[in-house]
Parts: structure tokens; sequence; C-alpha cells
């Protein structure tokens, strides 16, 4: 350890410098301040032993002198009747002090190995609190640290530039400075409240409230409080944000998606009006159409040749395919995003009116169900068939040479329930899992599997104005697994029996 022994008195000097060279210490004299100054311009002293009565300077002025060139630790020296000048130094920042005269080997050594370890102590923790105080005011966030009286202690740039008052006028002051005058009270309380019903360690509470400026305008600010739970008593810190520009941009986002869904609603009102008038007109000119085809063949009595009974027949099978195909895109049409929350049905009662719809079919193709327990739903009766139907009429259609098999399920899904219908029929090709849900998409020709192309766009239509998903898992021969969740009942007292 290297020792500074800045000491007047030659004596003294020597006999403390050979102390502490036979206990290892290196040791360098300055006899007055101005040599010790100059010797100081090289740092490279672990500590000083400073004698504060020199020829040249006495008193705190010596030790001050000192101090303000170095961090280096400093002991004072001074005479048995200068106690209290070097308390007065240690607490202006010397380390310690030593009684000249007084002074035994162990005490002067310890002293001083104390003091360079306190002095490195206190250097960390002066730069911690430095680079603190750089991070605080390099934060985007305006940070306040308070006493347990709500008194700022703690105003960072940030601060200072979102509240308009420097950090010497805001120390002191209650956090009521950044409150509003009408909201003083109320936002206070508001906030100690929260925290004493907190008892957690350390608690945080997060709030969106209005501040005010120095100017005296108002505006949001988002902040996260969190208290320290310091003995005695605790503190409190706080990051804040002006959020005017969020809430702007929020409210402009709002609005805009107001207006966009006003303008999308609007455009499929249209576009459902459009396809409901469409559908109604298009089957005028096919009505007449069949009905002159009718009135061809009473009028013909039976005159016709082979051929043109072939071509009559090709004009019935696509009106009549022309219809179905109006028909389903009427329906298609009609299914709208309507709240459904009035009705509840129950699925066992439709899949029992499915299986009676389509007894002919079921009857023809040996067709089995297999019904599990099904829950109720807010969705309307005749959609619910329509899905359920369309569902178990493909089952049947789509059939393998073996005799179908249609399972019906349900199981809960959080708030939703994840319904199944599962059969043992072709299956589809894992390629066309999502274009099957498409108007008019057909994976086979009308010849073999008569149809619209239009079943599963219905089903589609059904699940999802309700906020549900439909989907399929399959394999080409091994059978469909048809998937679509629909949201549980919501709870309503006035509900009445099913609609
Ligand atoms: P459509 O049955 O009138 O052709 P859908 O929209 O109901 O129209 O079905 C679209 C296509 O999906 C069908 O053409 C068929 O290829 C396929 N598909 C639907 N359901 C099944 C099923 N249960 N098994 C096998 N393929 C199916």
């Amino acid at each position: 350890m290297n020792i500074l022994l800045v000491e007047d008195n030659p004596t003294q000097s020597k006999l403390t410098s050979t102390i502490l060279q036979r206990r290892g210490f290196e040791v360098d004299s300055a006899e007055t301040l101005e040599q010790a100054l100059k010797k100081l311009a090289r740092p490279t002293f672990d500590a000083i032993l400073l004698d504060l009565s020199l020829p040249d300077s006495d008193g705190i002025n010596t030790f001050n002198k000192v101090h303000a060139i170095t961090d280096i630790p400093v002991v004072v020296l001074s005479a048995q009747d200068d106690r209290e000048l070097a308390l007065q130094a240690v607490r202006q920042g010397a380390q310690d002090y030593l009684i000249k005269g007084m002074l035994s080997t162990d005490s002067l050594i310890r002293c001083l190995q104390y003091s360079v370890e306190r002095n490195r102590v206190e250097n960390e923790l002066r730069r911690g609190q430095e680079r603190l105080r750089i991070i605080m005011d390099n934060s985007y966030d305006a940070f306040l640290s308070m006493n347990s009286d709500w008194e700022i202690t703690g105003w960072n740039v940030q601060a200072q530039q979102t509240f308009g008052w420097t950090e010497k006028e805001a120390i002191g002051h209650s956090l009521n400075l950044i409150f509003p005058t009408h909201l003083k009270k109320q936002s206070l309380r508001s906030i100690e409240q929260q925290f004493l019903n907190n008892s957690t360690r350390n608690a945080r509470t997060t709030r969106e409230l209005l501040a005010i400026h120095k100017d005296g305008h108002d505006f949001p600010v988002e902040i996260g409080f969190f208290r320290i739970d310091d003995e005695p008593k605790p503190s409190y810190c706080a990051f804040m944000r002006d959020i005017t520009k969020r809430i702007e941009y929020q409210e402009e986002l709002e609005h805009l998606v107001q207006e966009r869904t006003k303008s999308l609603t609007q455009k499929n009102e249209e576009l459902r009006q459009f396809a409901k008038i469409a559908s109604h007109d298009l089957q005028e000119p096919l009505k007449a159409v069949q009905g002159f085809v009718q009135l061809l063949e009473e009028t013909a009595n039976g005159n016709f040749d082979k051929d043109q009974k072939e071509f009559l027949g090709f004009i019935q099978d696509g009106t009549m395919r022309m219809q179905q195909l109006i028909k389903s895109v009427l329906i298609h049409s009609q299914i709208g995003n309507n709240s459904s929350e009035n009705y509840i049905t129950d699925c066992n009662l439709v899949v029992e009116e499915v299986m009676a719809d389509l007894a002919v079919s079921i009857k023809d193709t040996n067709t089995q169900f297999e019904v599990d327990w099904l829950p109720s739903i807010n969705v309307e009766h005749s959609q619910m068939l329509q899905l359920f139907e369309n569902l178990a009429s493909n089952s049947i259609k789509y059939r393998s040479a073996k005799a179908p098999l249609i399972h019906f399920s349900a199981e809960e899904s959080g708030d939703m329930w994840l319904f199944s219908v599962r059969d043992n029929g072709i299956g589809i090709d894992p390629e066309y899992k999502e274009k099957i849900f498409d108007m008019f998409s057909r994976l086979h020709g009308k010849t073999k599997y008569p149809g619209t192309g239009m079943g599963l766009a219905i089903c589609k239509r059904i699940v999802t104005s309700h906020g549900g998903n439909i989907w399929v898992e399959s394999k080409s021969g091994e059978g469909c697994i048809f998937l679509f969740t629909l949201p549980a009942v919501i709870a309503k007292t006035n509900v009445g029996a099913e609609k």
C-alpha cells in the first residue's frame, strides 16, 4: 500500500514513516501543502495521512484543498486539543482521524486499511448512484421518487419535460403538484388507498390519470407506482408517461374501425339484398321455362321422338338444378351476423328432426346413427337443422360400399362447444379440406353425386356468423370427421323455451 504522509514535524514524520515501512507500506512524505498537492498530481497513493496544521495551510482548509483534487481516502492527523476540527474534517469527507502522540502501531495500520476499504465501497456506491441517475435521466418515462408522505424526493430530466417543473422546483412538494386542482384529493387518496390495501412486499400498481403541466394544460398519463418497503417507513416511486398521443391514436383507430364496420355492414346488407332480389328474379324466368316445357309436352301429346325426349329431359334437369342453386344462394344470403342470444336450441331435438327428414334415404341406404348427448346453444333452430342436415345428408350421399354410420358428439372446450359429425364414407383428399367450404365447390361430377356445392358453404356461414369455426379431418377412403365450434349458451334469465 502507498501512503502519502503530509507532516511538517520531522520527528513525527520520521516516526510514522518508520512504523509504516516496517509493516510493509511504501511511504512518500511532504512537509507543506504545496508539496503535497504537487505529489498528488500523480495519484499513485492508496491513502493520505494528513496533518491539518502545516506551514502554508492551517485547519479545515488544509483538508478541503486536498479533498478537492483527489478521491484518495484521507486520514486526518490532529493534535489532542483539535479533536473537534478532526471531526469536522470527517463530516466533510475525511475517512477517519488519528490523534498525534496517541498513535499505536496497530491503530494506525487498522485505521489506514479500513479507510482504504471504506473509500473503495463509498466510491463504488457513488458510481452506482451516478449510473442510476444516468439511466433515469435517459429514460423515456418521467421518474419520480417520493417519501412516505408522498413528498417528491427525486425527479428526472423526463419528468421536467413532461410536467414543466425543474427538479429544484419539484423536490419537496407533494405528489399533488402534478394533479389538476379539482382532482388533487381524489387522485392521491385513491393511490394511497390502493397501497394501504396491498400488503404484498414492494407492491405495485398501474393506472391512467389526468395530470397537469406547469403551464396549466392537463393531459392523460399512464403511471406505474411501486412501494419500496424500507424500514422504518416505506417510500414510493413512479414511472409516468404522457399518453395523449396514444389515446388520440386509439380514438382515431376506434373511429376508423367503427366507420369501416358501418360501411362493411352496409355493403353486406346491400349484397344480401342483391342476392335475395336476384334469386327471386331468377326464379321467375326459370318457372316460365318449366311451364313452357310442360306445355310443350302436353301439346305434343307424346309425339316426341327419342332425341326430342332426351333434350326435354336435359332442359328439365337443368332447370331443376338451377332452381336448387338459386334456393341455396338465397339461404346462404339470408344467414346474417345477427345476435342469436334470444334462441336456445336443443341439439338433441334437432338431430331427431334430421333423422325424420332424411327417413327415406336412411332406410334406402341402411344408415345407422350414433348420437351422444348434445348441448343446447344460442343458434336459431332452423339454422342448426340446416347445419346438421347438410352434414348428415352428405355423409349418406358420399357413402362407401359399407352401410353409412354417422356419429354425432360434442364436448365443451373453454367457452365453446366442439361438435363433431363423423362418418365412414369415401373421405376427402386432405388437399381439398379447405376448398370444399367455398361456394359452388364440388369434388365430383354431378352424374355420380348430384349437388350444388353450396351445402358446406352454408354450414360455414352458419358457424362463422356465430363466432365459430368449421373444418374437416379426413383421408381419402377413410371417412370424414366434420368439426365445428359454437359458443356455449349465454345464461339469460328471461330466455324462454326454444323458438
Ligand atoms: P355438394 O354435396 O352439393 O356437392 P357440399 O358443399 O355439401 O356440396 O360439399 C362440397 C364437396 O365436399 C362435395 O362435393 C364432396 O366432394 C365433399 N364432401 C362433403 N361432405 C362429404 C363427406 N361426408 N364425405 C366425402 N366428401 C364430402
